[in-house]
């Protein structure tokens, strides 16, 4: 029986995933179309970064008054460090990261860069700070050197080229009829998750922001993509400020520090060993996932056997 019911529960898994990527989407087209709501305020001065040390201080944040989502999350990334943040769908991990870029503001407390409430600051340097790579990475359409390239203008071609070495996604690139210069996105070449997410990736090196936020992708990898992304994702990230929003949860066993966050609070906080000695709920993630992680090899090999 379990043999059965574990792939019906990975079924279910990706079902939910399929719909929050969707979610997402659209929730990015709403905070676009939307006038900012958050203004700027008279004669802010842009951010300085000297650093790149990220302070959250008891922040609270409710999407809709009556049903808070965030209730007092404190937590720091020191310059260079890395920071995951674990939880079940729905804990308010992403809305972390929005509170980061200031797409909302939050009810109580601070963000600080380097000491600066990011509130009192011009909101173009705070996101020229900040590099994201997404959940699930959206192409425009036009060349994969395009979208590369719209990490930063004025990268010369050996610059695009070197970032995609580091993402690798240079060697599949070159495999392309058009090299640099294949059109990509809805009208063009269908790039897999884990080709858009190198993608993603090599932008965000040719970026080069002091500080980073990698929103992990849920969908399942195979195990060699993974080991590719996470190998690109650990050059990026070195020597920046980085907060993990992790799905997987062997990505992050090498993080600074880990934060569990349930019902708005974090609950557990430490590096992988001392969580999962502790065996409470970050444990019983870790667990829950293998689960799932075994039932998607199981899955695969009998595919294949196909
Ligand atoms: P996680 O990333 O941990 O899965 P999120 O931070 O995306 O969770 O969302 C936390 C909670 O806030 C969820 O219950 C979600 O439904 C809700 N939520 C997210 N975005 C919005 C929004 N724009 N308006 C109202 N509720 C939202
Ligand atoms: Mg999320």
């Amino acid at each position: 029986l379990i043999q059965l019911y574990m792939p019906l529960n990975f079924m279910g898994m990706l079902y939910r995933e399929i719909k929050q990527a969707l979610i997402d989407i659209g929730e990015i087209f709403e905070i676009l179309s939307r006038s900012p709501e958050i203004q700027d305020v008279p004669g802010a001065p842009p951010l300085v970064v000297s650093k790149g040390e990220v302070t959250f201080e008891d922040v609270h944040f409710a999407y809709h008054p009556e049903r808070p989502i965030l209730q007092g999350v404190s937590f720091s990334i020191p310059a260079g460090h890395t920071v995951a943040i674990v939880g079940s769908s729905g804990a308010g991990k992403s809305t972390l990261s929005r509170l980061l870029f200031r797409f909302y503001a939050p009810s109580k407390g601070r963000i600080l860069i380097d000491g600066q409430d990011i509130a009192a600051i011009q909101q173009t340097s705070l996101r020229a700070a900040i590099g994201m790579v997404p959940q699930d990475t959206v192409l425009f359409n036009d060349t994969i050197g395009y979208n590369i390239r719209y990490g930063r203008w004025d990268a010369t071609e050996e610059e695009v080229i070197a970032a995609a070495r580091d993402a690798r996604i240079d060697g599949f690139i070159r495999s392309l009829p058009e090299g640099y210069d294949t059109s990509v996105g809805e009208r063009g070449l269908k790039l897999s998750g884990g080709e858009k997410q190198r993608v993603a990736i090599a932008r965000t090196i040719l970026k080069a922001p002091p500080i980073l936020v990698l929103d992990e992708a849920t969908s399942a990898l195979d195990s060699f993509t993974e080991r590719d992304i996470q190998s690109a994702l650990e050059r990026v990230s070195r020597g920046r400020a980085t907060l993990v929003i992790a799905h997987r949860l062997s990505t992050i066993v090498a993080a600074d520090e880990i934060l569990v966050l349930d019902q708005g609070r974090i609950v557990e906080r430490g590096c992988h060993l001392d969580l999962l000695a502790r065996d409470g709920l970050y444990a019983a993630l870790w667990n829950q996932q293998r689960e799932a992680d075994e039932a998607r090899e199981r899955l695969k090999r009998v595919s294949d056997a196909e």
